[in-house]
């Protein structure tokens, strides 16, 4: 059993405040992404759970054991990093076996592990290169392979595919997702890609200044954002947004429109729409249409409603010019409402 609990975990770089007050529990065989821009503290995060860094307040437990006073080699841990450290001097062997010879396991017992993990890793065939000799695809998956080769409770990926090509990527993304699975080994996994985090979790934490924002899996964080960076964050092209006034009884007028909303809020609120869930109708909001980019599968259309631009996807075999005005109609159980204020989602 490892499940992962972070509580209260806060830090400090000087002045900087990089983590405010982070609670997170990961279960047992979990895969959880921690997602985010650039600076939003998911290394940080990492490291502190890792133990390559000292939180300023909080614990972190793994197994039911409060672990944040222990080095990083008594957590029961494995980390794979962008910059996989794989030796070149080394052949692919003892770069696989080399964790395990540090920690003195028996010599049978490494060649097993070690040719257990290269198969999983499809990397048997190269046991007896040099590790300098390979491709950066091939040299990832030693790197995993090693960290798997330890057989540790939780393994942790910070952005591990970002320096393949986007193919490989494809093509490593899809196998980590069953070799993890197989390995029963709880993962959490650092990127700012959020179709690789759509793609392997089971659960997204999607982090922004130093918070987690939403922790749920790929399609609540999809379907139902908390709030609204998470519905600007995670989407591509990401969700519209327009000024919604309250006409009384649950009714909102929306770029001239009356829309069914919350009855619960009477004050101004953000109307959300995925580009993908609108669609041409008789009835529904005046669009001139700004830009057209036919992408092959679909058609993305950028519009102007009532001085608000917004984006829609439809069918590719339309014909939309720029200057015409559509009529979108959005699919009513896919509205969101954010609450301006607090940003938040309203019910
Ligand atoms: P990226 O995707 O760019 O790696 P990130 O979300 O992983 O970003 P972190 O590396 O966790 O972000 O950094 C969070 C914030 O803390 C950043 O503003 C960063 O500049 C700051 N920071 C991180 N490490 C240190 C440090 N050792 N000293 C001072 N500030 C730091």
């Amino acid at each position: 059993m490892a499940e992962i609990q972070i509580k209260n975990v806060a830090k400090t770089f000087g002045a900087y405040q990089a983590l405010h007050d982070i609670n997170l529990t990961i279960a047992d065989q979990e895969f959880m992404v921690l997602l985010g821009a650039s600076g939003c503290g998911k290394t940080t995060l990492l490291r502190i759970i890792a133990g390559l860094e000292t939180a300023t307040t909080g614990e972190v437990w793994i197994g039911g054991r409060r672990v944040d006073h222990l080095a990083p080699k008594d957590r029961g841990i494995a980390m794979v990093f962008q910059n996989y450290a794989v030796f070149p001097h080394l052949t692919v062997f003892e770069n696989i076996g080399f964790g395990l010879r540090m920690a003195k396991v028996a010599k049978d017992e490494v060649t097993r592990r070690v040719e257990r993990v290269a198969s999983l890793m499809h990397i048997e065939q190269l046991l007896k290169r040099y590790s300098g000799e390979l491709s950066g695809g091939q040299r990832q998956r030693v790197a995993v392979a090693r960290a798997l080769a330890m057989e540790p409770d939780v393994i942790l990926m910070d952005e591990p595919l970002s320096n393949l090509d986007a193919l490989l990527r494809l093509e490593m993304r899809a196998e980590l997702k069953g070799v993890l699975a197989d390995s029963k080994t709880t993962a959490i996994y650092v990127t700012h890609d959020q179709v690789e985090a759509m793609s392997l979790a089971d659960r997204i934490s999607v982090m922004h200044q130093g918070k987690i924002v939403q922790a749920a899996s790929p399609i609540e964080v999809y379907r139902n954002p908390a709030a609204h960076f998470v519905a600007s964050f995670i989407g591509n092209p990401p969700m519209n947004f327009l000024r919604a006034e309250p006409a009384g009884s649950g009714k909102w007028k929306v770029a001239g429109e009356t829309i069914d909303g919350p009855v619960s809020a009477a004050t101004p609120l953000q109307f959300a729409i995925r580009p993908e869930d609108m669609r041409l109708a008789d009835h529904g909001l005046k669009a001139r249409v700004k830009l057209v980019e036919p992408l092959g599968a679909h058609l993305l259309v950028t519009c102007d409603v009532n001085g608000t631009m917004i984006r829609a996807v439809l069918d590719s075999d339309l014909t939309v010019k720029v200057g015409d005005i559509l009529t979108l109609a959005p699919q009513p159980d896919r509205v969101r409402w954010f609450d301006p204020q607090s940003t938040l989602a309203v019910a």
